[in-house]
């Protein structure tokens, strides 16, 4: 059973099927992007892609389970590709970390709006989790993180449709120079194990 703010009662109405057509109608015009960068060209990767696999990872959303996780990595959004899942839930859906670490950035403006950015535990992996309506009380940077830690809610700060809440959350190759926000971008759906439970 998920649990939500109580500020934010909201009824499970939607099911799997009903997450992948909202995702793919309504999400099609924009969605997230890093919090800073406008860079028009590729840019370089200063990481090994084959170097290593990223650990096993939890559904960063209360509730969702892998297979619920809609295949939205390759799809366009404003003309570039995604390069990350969005997870369509009610508003105030408890965002949980989805693998131990540490939150590394966390940003309050840009396309993600209420963002965070966040190692593993080895730090050759990042996770950003974009489009939170709010931050847990006390999140700070440098801070500890195990599987399943509360890190936010659910919401559409930055470029999400304010009708369509959803977490877009990315698995990235960790890198720590001035493009720390632009590490290789992987397809997460392949290393989720668990469904998203409150630690
Ligand atoms: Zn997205």
């Amino acid at each position: 059973m998920p649990f939500l703010r109580s500020d934010h009662p909201a009824p499970r109405l939607w099911h799997s099927g009903m997450l992948r057509v909202i995702a793919s109608v309504f999400l099609a015009a924009g969605c997230a992007g890093r919090t800073r960068g406008t860079a028009t060209t590729p840019s370089p990767v200063v990481t090994d892609v084959t170097d290593g696999t990223p650990p096993a990872l939890m559904v960063p959303v209360d509730g969702v389970s892998p297979r619920r996780v809609p295949d939205t990595f390759n799809a366009v959004r404003a003309g570039r590709t995604h390069r990350a899942i969005d997870i369509v839930v009610p508003r105030g859906t408890a965002v949980l970390a989805a693998a131990s670490g540490q939150v590394y950035r966390i940003r309050h403006t840009g396309p993600g709006g209420l963002a965070v950015y966040a190692t593993d535990s080895t730090r050759r992996w990042m996770f950003y989790y974009a489009h939170l309506d709010s931050f847990r009380e006390g999140l700070v940077e440098g801070m500890t993180l195990a599987q399943g830690d509360l890190i936010g809610f659910v919401g559409t700060t930055g470029n999400a449709p304010p009708d369509t809440p959803h977490l877009h959350f990315q698995l990235m190759h960790a890198r720590f120079d001035a493009r720390w926000w632009d590490g290789e971008a992987l397809d997460p759906r392949a290393y989720f194990v668990k469904t998203g439970e409150p630690r």
